[in-house]
């Protein structure tokens, strides 16, 4: 039974500075059924703390990150004095990220908890920003409850421990105080702390809002909605008022940057609606993905999603056999790596993956090369951007006849559509990937 409480994310850009805080805060003390307030690190913070467990540094330049990082939430905390309990915490978090950051040497775990300290100073500082709008409110360290496997750097919740932990210690909090915790972090069952992913903190606020049974996520970011496609590429791209949670979901993985991908698991599972927005301008309203929409067929957005590996593997022996693609996905899974398309012919597959440039571990490593390597022919291709048109049932014929004009332009080097009736993607060459956006999106949507 889903309950009246919304669940409410604040992005990097929206917990910038002091300024930003403060309108966020407004807007919560604007809707009295945002209990749960997620928040994500400071814009900036996250990158600093990448660098650092990335260990490529000196102790000077260790140091230095440590600053630039303590000079963010210094700048903000010159606005603020922070009630006792609160001033405590930070301080004691800030000292362990201290000492931490000045290790010459990190295992994964340590790693981890690195990343975990932008969302913990944010959610100290914001807290005290509530308070002095007068809103009850409570730090919580969502440690306690957001849990995890032993994944690190891209953790896997699991979602029945969760919410066991939310209900008997979330949950009660809800009646009197709005809660203030961290998006992207958890932890395992060992209690160490655990990442979800670089941008996981929408996904953080809506595996609250399932474990609390919120009726709504409210994702506040920077850009009013989601767009037809990105605006700073198009200038006639539109705003879509309302999306199916299939259609959030094709958009997210395949390159809308507005959304994590995995945000729409949660939501979908229990039917919560999820709102994004922009909260340097809530009254413009935003997009609402829920269950049901009443949205026509056909293409409603184009997206990209630049710097894709295409691993090709081909194998002559394979003619007539069986087992082949079992034997590359075991190897794929063993290391972890996550494939979005893939084609086939009988000896040879085709598979692109994902080798987003600020991720916290690169996605693909010699050891699953050389293991791919033993029994089959590989070839790697880079600097590919993958293009996705999405819509719901989507056709190649009928309403759709000039989708084939459009593609027949460009040079595409892998096709995919069928699985999904949502989507249409293909893989162009990175430095064209822009002007073949441009296009679709003059020719597909730009139209009446
Ligand atoms: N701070 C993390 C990141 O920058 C998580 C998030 O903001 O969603 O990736
Ligand atoms: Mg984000």
């Amino acid at each position: 039974m889903n309950s009246q409480y919304v669940v409410a994310k604040f992005g990097g850009t929206s917990v910038a500075d002091f300024t930003a805080m403060h309108r966020c805060a407004q807007i919560i003390n604007d809707d009295p059924s945002v209990r749960v307030v997620v928040v994500s690190a400071s814009a900036g913070v996250t990158n600093h703390l990448v660098t650092l467990v990335q260990q490529k540094s000196n102790e000077a330049q260790r140091l230095e990150l440590v600053e630039s990082v303590m000079q963010i939430q210094g700048n903000i905390l010159a606005h603020l004095t922070l009630d006792e309990d609160l001033q405590e915490g930070f301080n004691t978090t800030a000292e362990q990220f201290k000492q931490l950051a000045q290790l010459p040497a990190l295992d994964q775990q340590q790693c981890d908890e690195i990343l975990s300290f932008g969302e913990r100073f944010s959610s100290y500082i914001f807290s005290q920003v509530l308070r002095d709008l007068g809103v009850s409110t409570q730090r919580f360290d969502v440690r306690e409850v957001l849990k995890t496997d032993s994944n690190f750097s891209k953790a896997t919740p699991d979602v029945a421990a969760t919410e066991k932990a939310a209900s008997d210690l979330l949950v009660p909090l809800l009646d009197d105080n709005v809660v203030v915790t961290q998006g992207f972090i958890g932890s395992d069952k060992y209690g160490q702390t655990t990442t979800l992913g670089r941008g996981g903190s929408d996904y953080s606020a809506a595996l609250i809002a399932e474990a609390i049974g919120a009726k709504s996520v409210h994702i506040w970011t920077d850009v009013v909605g989601i767009f037809s496609t990105d605006p700073r590429l198009c200038n006639k791209a539109k705003p879509i008022p309302r999306l199916s949670f299939d259609e959030a979901a094709e958009m997210a993985t395949f390159g809308a940057k507005v959304l994590h991908p995995a945000t729409i698991l949660p939501a979908s599972r229990k039917g919560i609606s999820v709102f994004v927005g922009s909260s340097k301008a809530p009254e413009q309203g935003g997009t609402w993905i829920e269950k049901e929409t009443t949205s026509q067929s056909g293409i409603r957005a184009v997206t990209q999603r630049k710097n894709q590996i295409l691993l090709t593997l081909k194998s002559p022996e394979m003619l007539l056999a069986s087992g082949f693609l079992a034997k590359i996905f075991t190897i794929l899974s063993n290391y972890n790596i996550s494939v979005d398309l893939v084609t086939t012919s009988e000896i040879s597959v085709a598979l692109t993956l994902d080798n987003a440039p600020n991720a916290t571990r690169p996605e693909l490593d010699q050891a699953c090369l050389d293991e791919l390597g033993a029994f089959c022919h590989v070839t790697v291709e880079n600097n590919l951007t993958l293009v996705a048109m999405i819509g719901s049932e989507i056709q190649l014929q009928g309403g759709e006849d000039c989708l084939v004009d459009v593609l027949s332009e460009f040079d595409i080097r892998l096709i995919c559509h069928g699985a999904s009736r949502h989507n249409l993607c293909f893989l162009v060459e990175q430095n064209k990937s822009d002007l073949v956006v441009q296009s679709i999106h003059q020719k597909l949507l730009e139209a009446a």
